[in-house]
């Protein structure tokens, strides 16, 4: 074709897209769903107790690139438990100046203690902000689901919470599972004033 015809093809480009539909999504009055594997922004989960799932390891701070996540481990005791396990995650930080949202602290992760939601929304204005810490990071009680400390309700020892808790609690419903909750704290509760009027 002769040059002096491109910038009329330019043109052509031009009108064409005027008379198309618009395709413009006044965010933030409408939010649009992401696609269901999006990496938005970290989740700590908890098991179908209420206790945490995250064992204070490490290893996803040991496995991100940006080094955005600030783990400090502490041990459970008899009377304060927050992990079904030897160890909690007593200080979970996740820098989200630095996060790139790639996902491989969650590969990292033993437990599935820690996935990613579809929320995108993490823009603010100040530093401070941006440093999310575990009281942000963790996943919301659900009903039958008890606040941390308290004991295993899953399962006598580790071995029986890992194998059996998590099936034992999906055929239960989620009422049954607070009443579990109360009749063991119960029941605890008594030990306790029977071993104090012993002693
Ligand atoms: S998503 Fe990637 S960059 Fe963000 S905290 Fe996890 S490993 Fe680090
Ligand atoms: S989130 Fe997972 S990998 Fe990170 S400290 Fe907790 S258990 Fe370990």
């Amino acid at each position: 074709m002769l040059d002096f015809l491109n910038p009329v093809k330019g043109f052509a480009v031009t009108f064409r897209q005027m008379f198309r539909k618009v395709d413009t999504v006044e965010y933030p009055e409408e939010k649009r769903p992401t696609a269901p594997r999006f990496h938005g922004r970290h989740q700590l989960n908890r098991w179908p107790d209420g206790l945490e799932k995250c064992i204070g390891c490490e290893l996803c701070a040991w496995a991100c690139p940006a080094d955005a996540i600030y783990v400090e481990g502490a041990s459970n005791t008899e009377t304060e438990r927050y992990s079904p396990g030897e160890r909690y995650g007593a200080v979970y930080q996740i820098n989200y100046l630095r996060c790139i949202l790639c996902g491989l602290c969650v590969e990292a992760c033993p437990t599935r203690a820690l996935t990613m939601t579809n929320d995108y929304e993490l823009a603010d204005d100040s530093r401070e902000s941006l440093i999310w810490t575990k009281e942000q990071l963790v996943a919301p009680l659900q009903p039958g689901m008890e606040a941390p400390p308290h004991p295993m309700r899953l399962g006598e020892d580790e071995l029986d919470y890992y194998r059996l808790g998590p099936s034992f609690a999906a055929a239960q419903p989620t009422d049954l599972l607070s009443m579990l909750a109360r009749s063991r704290g119960s029941a605890e509760a008594d030990q306790a004033g029977e071993g104090g009027a012993s002693a």
